[in-house]
């Protein structure tokens, strides 16, 4: 195969240049096809000097060539060459490490040249210029690549070797099996390859790109497909029990609770393991649905494990699990690494024997002395906090159970295909009714006055407030300070109105002494760094003051204004802000200002941030991503999902004849 030849064939390319190929990743020929330019030069039509703009500063035409001279430079004297195009418009070229220019571009001589250039009292000048005795050789007329580059690399060599890549490899194999090509209308390999890299039309290009985008999608899904048990689907009821927990609550299940749970149900009661993300935003009823499908589980026989990223949250699960569940026989005790000597002893003898059915805590459940009788399901909740290392230090206990992930933080569709492809993914997209949208206003730092007395209002109508600072550096000396200020600041503001202060720092018992408080409405304000921000469920809470808004991201400020609105009060979320922000920072108020749903916060949070950082621990597939841009193409990725799915579903193994490029692809 000459695609694994390596870059060192490519004329001029010599072991000094390859070094630098390698930084873009660059080995073989094949690679270099694969590289994805990053733009293109449009070279179609003849653009001269007047048809130049701010925007587009870019010539592509002939020039006839009047005078030499020099100028002096920081190099010294530098060459500067006169001409005109053929509308008679002047341009100086500066020949910077050029000076042998000046025997070419003898005077009278025509010449084509693609250039940007700089305009200057009028005088147009370029330092930047590629000058050809031919229209052809100049690139005029087509469409030329423009590639990332490094270090000593340019365009030029950059290109060369792309030219040479594709006669040398041509005509390149198709990659997809051959129904595919018309039933998505894709471009053959061959001339998607070619079109990429010197498209024919812009159209063209795109459609390259849509072909390679699909391709690699397809590989992406497959590859996460391929190893992903098969499963039948079994139509399975809820228990009994399930049934009366359910009949006990003071209001029903909405439409996407209900769904979610029959997914769920489905996958514990097939066989092979399942993998799901319960994804909904805050508040929309995710933990409901965790403890019924828990009951399901329990009522095989099997034990389950419900882990909270924080201690604090854990026991507030617990307590709500227990005054669900209790009164139906579920036997539930609570976990966390403080729980010591003698009760931790008893705790675990009683998972080992089984007399737990459901056990609740901090990721303390999977440290080495915790065994189980027989645990068949675990839930972890907030799961972008932990995430992935959880799941393998289940597996590494040589247990293999069903595991429910849940997510707050909702993930756009298309990033979820492609993220989680390994995961099923259920949803809950609409709230429980009645609840009341929260109002978000957004308050400039010095013009706060109105904003504290809006809040004194509704501490007099007995209603409470949290008021947030940003974590600076993971909660040292000087965030510490931060707060502490503000919570001076609004003693003085807000006299005789009883609060405190919470923050990392404090021992647990002392935070959840606060909470209690808070809860029990002794306390009407909390003064906080971020440790609000999952989770806490306080339902008198109407007010929710962020301040230096722009230090957070869009997933903490949706999690922490998730924090009020949580009763059938009207609640307010004030982001407090300074004098410069950044665009992003505006951006992201001005999404938090108009939207409360969460998937659209999170649809624009892809946007601004892109999916490399919004996918965290999980990013590694992205950086593989070389064409497609899962922003930009949202129904590719659906397409490439679903294709997947076909193909895996009559085709598991991808024998068949038509399948084996897929094969290969997947190596
Ligand atoms: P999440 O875990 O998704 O953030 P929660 O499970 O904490 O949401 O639910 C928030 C609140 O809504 C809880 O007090 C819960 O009892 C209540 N709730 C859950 N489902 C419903 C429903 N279908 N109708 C009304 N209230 C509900
Ligand atoms: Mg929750």
């Amino acid at each position: 195969m000459r695609g694994s030849e390596r870059i060192t064939s490519v004329p001029g390319v010599g072991d000094k240049t390859a070094a630098e190929f390698a930084r873009l990743g660059i080995h073989t020929l094949m690679d270099m096809v694969l590289l994805a330019p990053r733009g293109y030069d449009d070279r179609r039509e003849e653009r001269r000097l007047r048809d130049t703009s701010q925007e587009d500063p870019s010539i592509s035409c002939r020039i006839t060539i009047l005078s030499h001279s020099e100028f002096p430079s920081r190099r010294g004297m530098t060459l500067k060459v006169s001409a005109e195009d053929d509308d008679g418009t002047g341009l100086d070229l500066l020949c910077f490490n050029r000076p042998f220019l000046k025997g070419q571009l003898r005077i009278g001589s025509s010449w084509y040249i693609a250039a940007t250039v700089q305009r200057y009292r009028g005088r147009y000048s370029t330092a930047a210029f590629e000058i050809k005795k031919t229209r052809e050789e100049a690139g005029i007329g087509r469409i030329l690549p423009v590639y990332p580059l490094s270090g000593e690399l340019t365009e030029k060599i950059m290109r060369r070797a792309s030219s040479y890549a594709l006669s040398a490899l041509s005509p390149l194999p198709d990659e997809l099996p051959y129904h595919l090509y018309e039933k998505l209308s894709l471009m053959h390999h061959a001339d998607a390859y070619r079109e990429i890299h010197y498209p024919s039309s812009m159209e063209a290009a795109a459609e390259a790109k849509r072909t390679l985008s699909f391709t690699e999608l397809l590989v992406l899904e497959l590859e996460a497909l391929r190893d992903k048990a098969p499963r039948k689907s079994i139509r399975s009821a809820p228990t009994e029990r399930e049934r009366s927990v359910m009949r006990a609550l003071p209001f029903s299940l909405t439409s996407d609770q209900l769904k979610c749970l029959d997914e769920i149900r489905m996958d514990l009661d097939s066989p092979s393991p399942m993998s799901r993300l319960l994804q909904g935003d805050v508040g929309s009823g995710k933990t409901l649905v965790a403890w019924l499908s828990a009951v399901h589980m329990i009522d095989q026989g099997g034990q389950v494990a419900f882990m909270a990223p924080t201690e604090l949250l854990a026991r507030q699960h617990a307590e709500g699990a227990a005054e669900l569940l209790s009164p139906f026989g579920v036997r539930i005790a609570f976990l966390t690494g403080s729980v010591k000597g003698e009760g931790r002893k008893l705790l675990l003898r009683s998972l080992r024997e089984g007399t737990t059915d459901l056990i609740v805590g901090t990721h303390a459940l999977f440290s080495e002395d915790v065994e189980f009788r027989n645990l068949r399901y675990a839930i972890i909740d907030e799961q972008h906090r932990f995430g992935v290392q959880q799941r393998d230090a289940l597996k590494n206990k040589g247990i293999e159970p069903n595991v429910l992930s849940m997510s707050a933080t909702p993930i756009p569709r298309t990033l979820a295909l492609t993220l989680f492809a390994d995961l099923d993914v259920s949803t809950i997209r609409t709230m429980p009714s009645g609840r009341i949208p929260i109002r978000t206003y957004l308050v400039r730092e010095d013009s706060r006055e109105k904003m504290f007395a809006s809040i004194s209002v509704e501490f007099r109508r007995g209603h409470q407030a949290y008021f947030v600072y940003p974590r600076i550096d993971d909660e040292g000396e000087s965030d510490l300070k931060d707060v502490t200020t503000m919570h001076e600041e609004l003693k003085r503001i807000f006299p005789g109105v009883p609060s405190a202060l919470i923050h990392s720092k404090l021992p647990e018992d002392e935070k959840m002494g606060i909470l209690r408080a808070f809860r029990e409405k002794r306390i009407s304000y909390l003064v906080a760094t971020s440790v609000v921000e999952v989770g806490i469920d306080i339902p008198d809470a109407t007010c929710m003051v962020i301040e230096h808004a722009d230090r957070f991201g869009l997933a903490a400020l949706h999690q922490l204004r998730g924090r009020v609105g949580r009763s059938s009060l009207p609640s307010y979320c004030f982001l407090v802000f300074g004098r410069s922000l950044s665009e992003d920072a505006k951006a992201r108020l001005r999404v938090m200002h108009d939207t409360t749903d969460g998937f659209r916060i999170a649809e624009k949070d892809l946007e601004i941030r892109g999916p490399g950082e919004m996918a965290g621990d999980r990013q590694s597939g992205f950086l593989r991503l070389r064409f497609a841009s899962i922003t930009e193409t949202p129904e590719l990725v659906e397409a490439a999902r679903s294709e997947a799915e076909r193909i895996i579903s009559e085709d598991r193994g991808l024998i068949k004849a038509e399948n084996a490029v897929l094969r290969k692809a997947l190596g």
